[in-house]
């Protein structure tokens, strides 16, 4: 399961014979340790156009050092004032001369601001700016990564800056990320913002449910470990090293909801949905159990257990629901008409429910879509398959559970109560998909 070949890539004689075969170069990633939440670098921030954003203040909090000259660890191109072709010059004119010196495994993210319908010009030259982001991040290279953030408010944007400027967000890239104006308040400790919070992760025995629970816990939250009673050991033994509980569960029961508000008498702060199964064929080979099976698990119970826990209001105001999506759900994967429709699904349920579960109930509700992660499930693929899919992103290698848990954690983060109806990849900008 190891990637040798980022291991082999990270010697003088790999890195000399691939870069004379021509073949990818992988960099390895800067990941967010206990010893280092926050990068040190430099923090160069540029702006294109005019901007009434008051960003230093912010910037100034992600532990970067602002106005550090030489090869900044991040470059932060505020471009929320440019309205028209001839501004848009100032974003190249900006980055240009910067980028060959921004650090390995460094950021760049762009500001920008929500397209205006009454204005295409505007529109025309924000969108551009989604063009021109994704298309840096394919040919960055050396471990960067870049992102756009559409953004109304910076203060209500400070979880997700703090987020892209820190190795947390180590393995995505390419994104789109819209922030409302909604009010937040910031934690007392951005370390452990979950404090006082439960959160129940399903799926967590192993895979990237197990490196979600140990993320949240580690930021402070009370972790449910819920997974079928197979898997109950496992389940208890993690809920046991994090200070947490087990709740053995198969969440396709009808009940499950129910079931996990009983277990809770105090109510939930954060769910998150990332059970999940794969039983691929192609439609032609599939019988009926394979399709039902996978639609069950993988979006049927996360309505249901959804609807259950809203209504009851066993969910609590501020709360936040997480969902597992995939790349597969937004690009199609052969074999897995049965999972792409169920991945699918999560994402229409995202953007339906996100608006009214704010309005009603003040709980957010976003997606992470994973890319290729190293896990029991992708260990599965067959060889070839599993090394193309490896490689087929712009950082050249798979992520890890805990990329994935990272970006959940930001959007479980208290304060990113105004990012909501989001799909996230976590993906490394792999080539499926857009
Ligand atoms: P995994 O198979 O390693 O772990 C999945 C966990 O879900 C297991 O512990 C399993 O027991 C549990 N589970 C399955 N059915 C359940 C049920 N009915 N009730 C309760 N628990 C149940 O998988 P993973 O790779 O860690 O994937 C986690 C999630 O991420 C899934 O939703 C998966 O579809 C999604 N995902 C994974 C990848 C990847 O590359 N690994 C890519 C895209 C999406």
């Amino acid at each position: 399961m190891a990637d040798r070949y980022l291991g082999f890539t990270g010697t003088a004689p790999g890195r000399f014979l691939t870069r004379r075969l021509g073949l990818p170069q992988p960099a390895a990633l800067i990941r967010r340790t206990g010893g280092r939440p926050r990068f040190d670098g430099g923090l160069l921030h540029l702006t294109a156009g005019t901007s009434d954003l008051d960003l230093a203040p912010v910037l100034a909090r992600t532990g970067l050092t602002p106005g550090a000259g030489h090869d900044p660890t991040a470059v932060v191109l505020d471009a929320t004032g440019v309205r028209d072709v001839d501004t848009l010059a100032e974003v190249h004119a900006a980055l240009h001369p910067v980028l060959r010196s921004v650090a390995v495994s460094g950021r760049v993210v762009v500001l920008g601001a929500a397209p205006d319908p009454a204005d295409h010009h505007q529109a025309a030259v924000q969108q551009a700016l989604e063009g021109f982001t994704r298309s840096l991040g394919k040919e960055i290279g050396r471990g960067r990564t870049v992102n756009l953030v559409r953004l109304a408010d910076v203060t209500a944007a400070e979880s997700t800056l703090r987020f892209l400027l820190s190795p947390a967000s180590a393995y995505v890239s390419g994104q789109v990320i819209e922030v409302g104006d909604e009010e937040v308040t910031a934690p007392d400790d951005w370390e452990q913002p979950l404090t006082g919070r439960t959160a129940l992760v399903t799926g967590a025995a192993r895979g990237i449910g197990a490196a979600v629970a140990e993320t949240l816990a580690g930021q402070g939250a009370r972790v449910v470990v819920l997974d079928v009673p197979g898997a109950e050991a496992e389940a208890r033994a993690l809920a046991d090293r994090l200070d947490g509980t087990a709740l053995a569960l198969d969440v396709t029961a009808a009940d499950a909801g129910e079931r996990i508000a009983a277990a809770l008498p105090d109510g939930l702060d954060v769910l998150i949905h990332n059970a999940g199964v794969t039983r691929d064929r192609r439609l032609v080979n599939m019988p009926a159990e394979r399709w039902s099976s996978v639609l069950d698990v993988n979006l049927a119970s996360v309505l249901r257990t959804t609807d259950a826990l809203l209504s009851s209001g066993a969910l609590k105001r501020g709360g936040r629901i997480v969902a597992t999506a995939s790349i597969a759900g937004l690009a199609g994967n052969s074999g897995q008409t049965n999972y792409g429709a169920s991945k699918a699904g999560i994402v229409g349920l995202v953007r339906s429910l996100a608006p009214r579960a704010l309005a009603e109930h003040r709980v957010t509700v976003n997606a992470v879509a994973p890319g290729f992660i190293e896990t029991r499930m992708t260990a599965a693929v067959p060889l070839l398959i599993r090394e193309a899919g490896r490689r087929m992103n712009s950082l050249g290698q798979g992520g890890l559970p805990v990329d994935v848990a990272e970006t959940t954690a930001w959007l479980a983060h208290p304060a990113s109560g105004a990012v909501n109806g989001q799909v996230v990849r976590v993906c490394g900008q792999s080539l499926l998909g857009a």
